[in-house]
């Protein structure tokens, strides 16, 4: 099966004039297919690209290079061509990974991977660039791509387009997560530190932040939701100083998210954020059903003025 790829590779370039011993053919094909478990018409279409990149054929018939809009990525382990514009990069916390981010096109965002071992140039954000034979991925109800040595990559000079990247999500929150509540943070890379020690930084004078980890439910689909500190002071009417002071009296930082939990549990909010990763980070939200505390507090006050 192997053998006749490689001559149907062979056949094509002969057509375009030039010779290639099908043994090297087969012996690239037998990396890729044995190796890296690449798909056999995957794998042809690879081979096929590097050896016209080799020999400086402009383009080889036959082969199909087609693209893939990231909205339609729906299985793991797929190679697939797409054009995007990097709209994120994050700092990659791995040894074996050199660069993360966010890739998107009219359709859609997806996360993408660059292996150290790709050995690949690194993607800069807001440019666009043409990814050719990147894997796809799925993990935590996410679809990502990775780049690998078999990858490449082309910078465009043409503007893509990119969707909207705002989810809007309304549901009641089912859980408030470990985590929520008064954290602290290394000052120099911004982790969550535990007994003032950082992963990366060794003890720390740690910085305190508020957060909420929780999860909301639509009825569909459980999504994880984050809330930063502004955010969090916002929806709860907790401050950052009110949840030090709790922790100073009850000496137990656990009654912050507990109070925060008393606060939103099992209510309704519309949320407004970004994906990143498995979370949607709330940009604004806005209450469903109910009334605010305020709300009732002003109402009584007001009556009471009225009557007095
Ligand atoms: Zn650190």
């Amino acid at each position: 099966m192997m053998r006749e790829v490689a001559e149907e590779i062979k056949e094509e370039f002969s057509k375009a004039g030039v010779d290639i011993p099908v043994d090297e053919i087969e012996e690239k094909l037998r990396i890729l297919v044995d190796k890296y478990y690449v798909p056999l018409d995957e794998a042809k279409r690879s081979v096929a690209n590097s050896l016209a990149k080799k020999y400086g054929v402009a383009k080889v018939v036959g082969v199909s290079e087609t693209l893939e809009k990231i909205a339609d990525i729906d299985a793991p382990k797929k190679w697939v061509n797409l054009k995007g514009k990097v709209v994120q990069i994050w700092k990659s916390e791995s040894d074996v990974i050199s660069q993360v981010g966010l890739i998107g096109d009219e359709s859609g965002f997806v996360r993408f991977v660059k292996w150290k071992s790709a050995d690949l140039p690194d993607l800069e954000e807001e440019k666009c660039y043409l990814l050719k034979n990147v894997v796809t991925d799925y993990w935590q109800g996410q679809y990502s791509i990775k780049l690998n040595r078999n990858s490449e990559i082309i910078p465009l000079e043409e503007d893509i387009e990119v969707a909207s990247q705002e989810v809007v999500k309304e549901g009641a929150i089912v859980s408030v997560q470990q985590g929520s509540g008064l954290i602290k943070r290394c000052p120099m890379c911004k982790r969550v530190i535990v007994k003032g020690i950082c992963n990366e930084h060794g003890k720390v004078e740690g910085v305190y932040d508020l957060r909420i980890k929780a999860v909301i439910d639509d009825g569909k689909s459980p999504q994880d939701i984050l809330f930063n500190k502004e955010i969090t002071e916002e929806l709860t009417g907790i401050s950052i100083e009110q949840a030090k002071e709790w922790v100073r009296e009850y000496l137990d930082p656990s009654v912050v998210q507990s109070e925060i939990a008393k606060k939103i549990l099992g209510r309704y909010f519309v949320v407004k954020g970004s994906i990143v990763g498995q979370y949607l980070l709330v940009e604004s939200f806005e209450r469903l059903g109910g009334v605010k505390e305020e709300d009732v507090r002003e109402a009584l006050q007001k009556a009471e003025e009225m009557l007095s």
